[in-house]
């Protein structure tokens, strides 16, 4: 079921949305070589406490941090180590919530560990475009797939691939709600976009091959070629005026 927000409700929704946006902000200014993935989460968590909101992953479906941090050929849902020290030229996803007054704000970034190689930049770069991308195509009155075909050209033309196995979502008063939000489709196909929306757009794209593997630990997802990806979201609501941000700063 998809819940249709009031403008109320987004005006809530954004106080949530902005602490995740700071909360991301500074957890990336962290990552830096010979930092810990663990020392990036405190970060976190500590930010979005101070702001009087909660760590919306924490403890949901039993993750048991504040942030996912995914470096290189990890996709997503990587777990927080204090054995896990960032190297040189580490590409490293971050990806939180916090929930604030009953709603939830969702985002992700990719950050670079001092000097990346080009390629890992440039894939970071087309990853972070091709987000745009998708939200100038949420716009009242057009489709899911808008949203989708938009993503996966831009990446495609690029060389790029597509992260098919996991896609953004609805998000409001849970973190994840109706529709889901894939970073593939056709124009003009699935659900139709209706002001009052709020969805989180976060295209996960790799170097190499689209498909991915899950790791024993049962969380971290890994490119199954073993290349780079990156990962870019924003929480955003379908308004009768276009997309708006939420997770803006
Ligand atoms: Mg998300």
């Amino acid at each position: 079921m998809i819940v249709l927000k009031t403008k109320r409700e987004l005006t809530l929704m954004r106080d949530a949305c902005r602490v995740s946006a700071g909360a991301l902000k500074v957890a990336g200014e962290a990552v830096k070589p010979g930092v810990t993935t663990l020392e990036i989460d405190r970060i976190a968590y500590e930010f979005i406490i101070a702001h009087g909101a909660e760590p919306a992953f924490l403890n949901y479906g039993g993750f048991p941090a504040t942030a996912c941090i995914s470096i290189n050929d990890e996709v997503i849902h990587g777990i927080p180590s204090k054995e896990r020290v960032i190297k040189e030229g580490d590409l490293v996803s971050i990806d939180l919530g916090a929930k604030l007054h009953g709603y939830v704000g969702d985002n992700a970034a990719t950050f670079a560990a001092g000097r990346i190689s080009p390629e890992a930049q440039r894939l970071s770069d087309t990853t972070r475009k091709s987000l745009y991308e998708g939200i100038r195509a949420a716009v009242p009155g057009g489709r899911i797939g808008d949203i989708g075909a938009a993503i996966e050209r831009y990446c495609t033309e690029r060389g790029f691939s597509v992260v098919r196995d996991y896609t953004g979502h609805g998000v409001g008063a849970e973190l994840h709600e109706d529709p889901s939000v894939p970073n593939f489709g056709t124009p003009g196909r699935g659900v139709r976009l209706l002001p009052g929306m709020t969805i989180a757009i976060e295209p996960m794209i790799n170097q190499g091959v689209e498909e991915v593997k899950r790791l024993s630990d049962g969380w971290t997802v890994k490119t199954r070629d073993g290349k780079l990806s990156a990962h870019f979201e924003h929480t955003v609501a379908i308004t009768a005026d276009g997309p708006k941000i939420l997770t803006a700063l």
